[in-house]
Formats: structure tokens, C-alpha cells, sequence
């Protein structure tokens, strides 16, 4: 079976490392992002250097239409998809609850949520043996925040991954059956770009000492753990969660 691989948010950080040991896995490998070409493009680049297929699509995964087309574009130009990895993620400011309004709320959720379902959706639709499909995996990009709770900083963003967790939980048991396995990765304090988006760039240093381990972890220790669920070793794990964050 050909491994077609669709990463969200996978210019940069986590689904950028994602993408890359894909590829170095066999994976023919489709790069959505949000805004970023050039980084997608640099992706697809090193992905082309090692002699695997890739592509970059622009797709807002919090978009019906966006997902649709995404899915549409990979069933043309590389196949239908075996692996997807829900990773597109946002968080904003830091602030407390006082300091949170509905706008937000539904853009965190929208982007956290409803993308994860949407793609999700799709790649079920083409996974699911009883429609003809060959089954396949779907990794979730959670977040240790869905338990901790980030108070002060983003209760928002813990919540929406608490909804991604519930999500894993529910659709690995609906599909079980059906040939495709559902589980999700759960990063601690990871050094990539989206700590700016809270406002504090340096974040994950200021914070790797509540980790037992004592530092940051890297996007692609994270990767390995994505990649390992979505391989055969992994081949009676669904439901389940990795959690990938130095003991905390
Ligand atoms: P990042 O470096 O900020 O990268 C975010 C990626 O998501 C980019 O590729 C971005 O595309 C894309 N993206 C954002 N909104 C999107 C949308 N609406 N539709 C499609 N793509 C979208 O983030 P990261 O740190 O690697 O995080 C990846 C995932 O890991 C997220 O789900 C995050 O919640 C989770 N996570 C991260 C940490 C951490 O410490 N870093 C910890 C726990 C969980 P552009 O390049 O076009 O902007």
C-alpha cells in the first residue's frame, strides 16, 4: 500500500519535523499551511531532496471549504490519503479568564476543534474499508495542556485540546473496526515559534524547570512519537496517548 501522509500545519515546528521524518519513513507527504509558502515550499523541498513526493497546500483548516479542497487536492495529485496528522494548532496572548472574549474563543476552538474534526471527517471518508478504503491512522497534536489547564496563560487553549482528546477517545472507538486507528501525542514545552504567538518567544526556557527532565523538548522528539503510533509496531494502540514532555 502507498503511505500518502497529510500533515496540518506542516511548514513549521512539530509538522514540519513531522513531514520531514515521513518522508525519510516513505511517506509521500502533502505540507498544509495556513500562510507561510515560503516555509511549506523549503519543506517540500528538503522532502524532494531525499526523493519523496511532496506538496504544499494552502488550506485554513478552521475553513469547510478549505478542508474539502485540501483532501481533494491530495485524493488528485498524490492519492488517497492512509495517514493524517491533525497538528495545526493556535494559541494567543497570554492572559486570564477576565481577559478572554467570545471573538477569541472562537477562534482558538475553530482552528483547535472544529479543524481537527473537519480533517478528521475527510480522511475517515477515504480510510474506512466498508467504502472501499484500506484503512489507515490519524494522529492528533494535543497538548499536556488539555490536563494541566495552562491557568493564567491560555485556559482557551487547554480547553480546545481537551475537546481534541475527547475526539481521540470517541472516533478511535467509532472506527476501531473499520481498519483505522485513532490516537494522539501529548507535547509539553516544545521550542518552536508558536510560544511567540503567546507573547513570550522565549517561553519554553523560562518554563523547562517544572519539567522532571529539566528542558524544553525539540519538534522532532515529537515526531518520532507521531510516527511510531501511525506505524504497524503500533498495531493494536488506539485511543491512546503518547505523552511527550520530559515527566511532566
Ligand atoms: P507553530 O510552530 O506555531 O506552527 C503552527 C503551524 O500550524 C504552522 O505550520 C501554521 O502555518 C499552521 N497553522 C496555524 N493555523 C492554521 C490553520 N488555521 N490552518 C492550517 N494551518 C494552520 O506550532 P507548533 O508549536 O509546532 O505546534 C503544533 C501543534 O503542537 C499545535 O497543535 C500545538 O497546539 C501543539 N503543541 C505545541 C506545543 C509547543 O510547546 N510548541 C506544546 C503542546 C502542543 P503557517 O506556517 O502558514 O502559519
Amino acid at each position: 500500500m502507498n503511505k500518502i501522509m497529510i500533515v496540518t500545519g506542516g511548514s513549521r515546528g512539530i509538522g514540519a519535523a513531522t513531514a520531514l521524518l515521513a518522508a525519510q519513513r516513505g511517506y509521500a507527504v502533502c505540507v498544509n499551511y495556513l500562510n507561510n509558502r515560503k516555509a511549506a515550499d523549503e519543506i517540500v523541498r528538503n522532502i524532494e531532496q531525499i526523493g519523496r513526493h511532496a506538496i504544499a497546500v494552502a488550506a485554513d483548516v478552521a475553513s469547510e471549504q478549505d478542508v474539502m479542497r485540501l483532501f481533494e487536492t491530495v485524493d488528485r495529485e498524490l492519492g488517497r490519503v492512509t495517514a493524517l496528522v491533525n497538528n495545526a494548532g493556535i494559541l494567543e496572548k497570554q492572559t486570564r479568564l477576565e481577559g478572554i472574549d467570545a471573538a477569541r474563543l472562537n477562534r482558538v476552538f475553530a482552528t483547535n476543534v472544529t479543524g481537527t474534526f473537519l480533517c478528521s471527517r475527510e480522511a475517515v471518508r477515504r480510510m474506512l474499508t466498508k467504502h472501499g478504503g484500506e484503512g489507515g491512522g490519524i494522529v492528533n497534536v494535543s497538548s499536556r495542556a488539555s490536563q494541566i489547564g495552562s491557568p493564567g496563560e491560555y485556559i482557551d487553549y487547554a480547553a480546545s485540546k481537551g475537546a481534541v482528546d475527547s475526539l481521540t477517545v470517541g472516533l478511535a472507538k467509532e472506527v476501531a473496526e473499520e481498519g483505522i486507528r485513532v490516537n494522539a501525542v501529548r507535547p509539553g514545552f516544545i521550542y518552536t515559534e508558536m510560544h511567540a504567538s503567546g507573547g513570550e518567544p522565549d517561553r519554553v526556557d523560562r518554563v523547562k524547570a517544572f519539567a522532571p527532565m529539566k528542558r524544553g523538548g525539540t519538534a522532532e522528539e515529537v515526531a518520532h512519537a507521531i510516527l511510531w503510533l501511525l506505524s504497524d509496531e503500533a498495531s493494536y494502540t488506539t485511543g491512546g496517548f503518547i505523552d511527550v514532555s520530559g515527566g511532566r
